[in-house]
């Protein structure tokens, strides 16, 4: 039986794009040839990778407008370096908000290349909320934020208002809910998450920000290098990006960005509304930072924990412990759940309750 997976990632994808990625690997558009023998340098795989660069812009409504969109290796975690080898410059300096866990991977990689000012830091508060009161220095050479932390469950709902160039990890809430992407400058995001299969990191980047710092940086981590080859400055992750591709188009059948964030919108609801009317839960982020792809709770009495679990996975539910270093549960409800499964979760929450009692 098909799990419920409210895994954080690798995650759930819509199901037809499981079946046309299988059928993919078993025979590629007809060619007698899977999609994991074919060259990448073949003319129906270079379509792909052209086909999914535009459609990213398409879906951000940033065509047009000197960005270029480009399918990378190495996670979100090798942009956390390749940011500021492009963009500080000598004897630079950046500013950066630490929300979590990996706003603060981001900041440990930046601080090799120069003055790294955190503006901002949840971090007493164990990343339960995002800080509102800080002020984005004019004379940074660029500011950095993650727009959804994965671990802690919290989102920023809002972005500064800022004249320097913006980057913004979005790795876990890429394509969930429509914002004015043309105010960032740098967006990047690790597949796995919402997009499709590990493997592979979108990179959205204005070219005008390039070039500008003095360095001299190394082809495989340049990314006017990889623009310049479209993309194939070296073999890219061809099956992830296939599959990256087949969710964008789905993304688009489905009514784009808007028609996602309406649906999230009404999953994060449906759960966020059991989670503060049940007496045996509680969230864990503050209510108007919380995140509408990552919902993080617990368990007010630990004791109920072994009957929850053995009630959730009775239910044919994937992927709810939260992560290794914060413990409770963690929902991640990305664009490919339906509504129906946050519903499973919800009635299986409600039974603990009545069970309990
Ligand atoms: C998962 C995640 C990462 C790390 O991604 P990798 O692809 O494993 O390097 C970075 N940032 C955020 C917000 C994430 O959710």
């Amino acid at each position: 039986m098909k799990k419920h997976n409210f895994s954080a990632g690798p995650s759930i994808l819509p199901q037809e794009v499981f079946e046309k990625a299988a059928q993919a690997v078993l025979d590629f558009n007809n060619s007698g040839l899977s999609i994991l023998e074919i060259s990448h340098r073949s003319k129906d795989f270079v379509a792909v990778m052209e086909e999914a660069r535009a459609l990213v812009l398409e879906l951000m409504g940033l065509e047009g407008k000197g960005y270029q969109a480009l399918f990378l290796s190495g996670g979100a975690s090798l942009e956390f370096l390749r940011v500021p080898y492009n963009l500080m410059k000598m004897h630079g300096k950046a500013a950066y908000l630490d929300t979590g866990t990996w706003a603060a991977g981001a900041i440990k990689e930046a601080r090799q290349f120069g003055d790294t000012n955190v503006i901002g830091s949840s971090k007493a508060d164990n990343y339960s909320y995002i800080p509102k009161d800080y002020t984005v220095p004019a004379d940074a050479d660029y500011f950095h934020c993650t727009s959804n932390n994965t671990i802690f469950g919290t989102q920023m709902h809002s972005f500064p208002e800022t004249t320097i160039p913006v980057v913004c990890d979005m790795s876990s809430d890429i394509f969930s809910r429509n914002l004015d992407f043309s105010k960032f400058d740098l967006i990047y995001a690790g597949a796995q998450k919402n997009m499709g299969p590990a493997g592979t990191t979108l990179i959205v980047v204005k070219e005008s920000i390039l070039g500008h710092t003095g360095r001299v940086i190394p082809s495989i981590l340049d990314y006017k290098q990889h623009i310049d080859k479209e993309s194939m400055y070296n073999t890219p992750s061809v099956f992830a990006v296939y599959t990256s591709y087949l969710t964008l188009q789905w993304l688009k059948n489905n009514g784009g960005i808007d028609a996602m964030e309406k649906r999230n919108n009404d999953k994060a609801a449906l759960l966020y509304a059991e989670i503060d009317r049940n007496p045996l839960f509680s969230g864990t982020a503050k209510t108007k930072d919380r995140s509408r792809m990552n919902v993080t709770f617990l368990l007010k009495d630990e004791a109920h924990t072994e009957q929850f679990d053995k009630l959730w996975k009775a239910a044919g539910i994937s992927g709810l412990p939260g992560h290794r270093s914060v413990g409770g549960y963690r929902a991640s409800i990305y664009n490919a759940m339906p509504i129906e499964s946050v519903q499973v979760l919800v009635d299986v929450m409600k039974e603990l309750e009545r069970s309990s009692q």
